[in-house]
């Protein structure tokens, strides 16, 4: 069976991510989003087990401490990390995995060799970005600023990724991400065995 393929999505707080690789997720067979650990408290309305795998911070040291991840990142101040083993298992079953996840956990991904296409995510302008952190209505107005500090840095970090997407209409860029999943899923040596399987067929003259 082939493997699945990597997709890390990377960009600053409130420009789209989540909702964007979510719509993907819901509409393309074969791609999951990957759940991540995260020793934060949970917000109102979150779920342990479907926005991110909550544990103390005991656990998350722990699960540190035996490497159990492929990646993992202080994030404003709190602890987020993949699973290898959830990634690998959907991997192994062929399954297509996005991980949403900061520019240094992205990093840490590169460092790490495994391989993955990367995609950087674009607000259209910082305006449009605090009208979307404010509109969220999630974060005080302490974090907005916070969120958008950390944006300044982070923008320029676009230059590491594969590809860069700008999230102005949301159903086009979900659109482009689709794109960008599909054209990969047609790349060679990942087609290798198909396009064999199916030239194999045809008996040369
Ligand atoms: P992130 O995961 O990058 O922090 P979210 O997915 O939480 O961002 O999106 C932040 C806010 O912006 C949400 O309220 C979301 O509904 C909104 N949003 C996302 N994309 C667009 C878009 N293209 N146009 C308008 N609003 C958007
Ligand atoms: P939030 O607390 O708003 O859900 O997430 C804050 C930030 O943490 C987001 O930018 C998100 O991309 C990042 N994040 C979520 N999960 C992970 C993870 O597993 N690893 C890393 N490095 N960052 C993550």
């Amino acid at each position: 069976m082939s493997k699945g393929m990597l997709f890390v999505v990377s960009g600053p707080s409130g420009t789209g991510k989540t909702s964007l690789v979510r719509s993907l997720v819901t509409s393309e067979d074969g791609l999951v989003e990957s759940r991540s650990y995260t020793a934060r408290s949970t917000r109102p309305g979150e779920m342990n087990g479907v926005d991110y795998h909550f544990v103390s911070r005991i656990t998350f040291d722990e699960m540190v401490a035996r490497d159990e991840f492929l990646e993992w990142a202080n994030v404003f101040g709190n602890l987020y990390g993949t699973a290898s083993a959830d990634t690998q298992a959907h991997l192994a079953d062929g399954v297509d995995v996005v991980l949403v996840i900061d520019v240094n956990g992205a990093r840490h991904v590169r460092e790490s060799k495994v391989d993955a296409t990367s995609v950087f995510v674009l607000p259209p302008s910082p305006s449009v970005l605090e009208s979307r952190l404010r509109g969220r209505g999630r974060d005080t107005e302490e974090e907005i600023q916070r969120r958008l500090d950390v944006a300044r840095d982070e923008v320029s970090a676009f230059s590491e990724y594969d590809y860069v997407i700008v999230n102005d209409d949301f159903d086009a860029t979900v659109e482009q991400l689709r794109a960008i999943v599909v054209g990969c899923r047609a790349k060679l040596p990942d087609m290798d065995a198909e396009a064999l399987a199916i030239a194999t067929k045809f008996v040369p003259r």
